[in-house]
């Protein structure tokens, strides 16, 4: 008989286990049950599992989970990504947001407690000039506060620029890394090599990077996501973003199934005990899936959770994949729930910086 508790102590102890071991935990066969979808309740080695994630999160990261203002600047992207609600064959209403109107969510964020700012946004070459500005912007107005990118691929002289400008952070979620795979979710003009390029890129400049992957994206098997796993283990990135795929009506996935939670929390808790240092968030996917996915989620090792500043009316257009939640609520209200929640989960809410601890 296969010992998952024996493995789950192994990473605990070793920050890793073998492959087959990684596919035993992730494929054990307790699966959540209809009736569960309330209250969740798991087996035992995945009560073990997250237990021990947790226990990992707390000795680097007491209890703190960061708040990130969240500010979707544009849904204009010259790709055409399979699964994604804004590509570029979208019929979605466009829009960008201007510097000015930015500037008015970092300082409404500021003035709310937030110290990190995250521009996330579709894929826009044409923008480059304006982020640059916007960078030093934000950084000689609120020197105190981190600026985190989510802006897709560049050249390594963009990057260079941006982080000249002041950029700490940049997310690119490398979505797979496996390379047939990446190809069955992105067209042709595509490149995977690309992609895995300029994570290392990133590295190599001095940002904190952040990558990731889909969980339960179609054709995705198990030794994919091994391989994710893997891939992450080695690139080491400081921050880690990991949630489930969900279908989005406009694209050619839209009648696939959702990714599974459980297989989401158990990758979640994988990646704490195998990067300890990284910082995880909570993702909106989660909680869209299930109503309770993002207290699971911090139980299950995350310590990162992203409000939402974005105005409402470019919120709604920001449709990467459907029922996104709290599309409507403004921001300083969602905080207040959210401190709440997080407060009862037993964690406390931090508006720090919250760079990553690399011990
Ligand atoms: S996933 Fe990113 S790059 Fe792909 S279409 Fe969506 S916004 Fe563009």
């Amino acid at each position: 008989m296969k010992d998952l508790f024996g493995f789950i102590d192994d990473l605990y102890d070793k920050a890793d286990v073998s492959d087959n071991a990684l596919s035993d935990i992730l494929t054990d066969s307790y699966v959540l049950k209809e009736s569960d979808q309330r209250s969740l309740s798991f087996s035992d080695v995945d009560t073990y599992l997250f237990k021990s994630a947790d226990k990992k999160r707390r000795e680097v990261y007491d209890t703190d989970v960061y708040a990130r203002g969240l500010i979707e600047i544009s849904n204009r992207c010259k790709n055409n990504c399979l699964y994604c609600g804004i590509r570029r064959g979208s019929p979605v209403y466009r829009y960008s947001l201007s510097q000015d109107e930015i500037m008015d969510c970092v300082r409404s964020g500021h003035e709310m407690g937030f110290r990190t700012f995250v521009l996330q946004g579709g894929e826009n070459p044409g923008s480059d000039r304006m982020i640059t500005e916007l960078i030093r912007r934000i950084k000689s107005e609120f020197p105190d506060s981190a600026v985190t990118l989510s802006l897709g691929e560049k050249t390594k002289k963009i990057y260079e620029e941006f982080k000249q400008a002041g950029a700490d952070r940049y997310l690119l979620r490398h979505e797979t890394a496996d390379k047939m795979h990446y190809e069955k979710l992105h067209p042709d003009e595509m490149s995977y090599d690309n992609r895995i390029n300029c994570l290392w890129t990133l590295k190599e400049l001095g940002y904190q990077v952040g990558a990731g992957f889909m969980v339960g994206s179609p054709y995705q098997t198990t030794g994919n996501l091994i391989s994710d796993l893997r891939f992450l283990k080695e690139l080491s990135p400081d921050m880690v973003g990991i949630g489930p795929f969900i279908p989005q009506h406009d694209t050619p996935f839209s009648g696939e199934k959702a990714g599974s939670l459980l297989t989401t929390l158990r990758c979640l808790a994988l990646i704490r005990l195998m990067l300890p240092h990284a910082l995880i968030p909570a993702t909106t996917a989660l909680w869209t899936i299930h109503p309770k996915g993002r207290d699971a989620g911090l139980k299950a090792g995350a310590n990162v959770i992203m409000p939402n500043l974005t105005p409402s009316y470019a919120r709604e257009l920001y449709n990467l994949y459907d029922n996104k939640k709290n599309v409507k609520d403004e921001a300083g209200i969602r905080l207040a729930g959210i401190s709440a929640k997080i407060s009862e989960s037993g964690y406390r809410l931090s508006m720090d910086r919250g760079d990553v601890i690399r011990k």
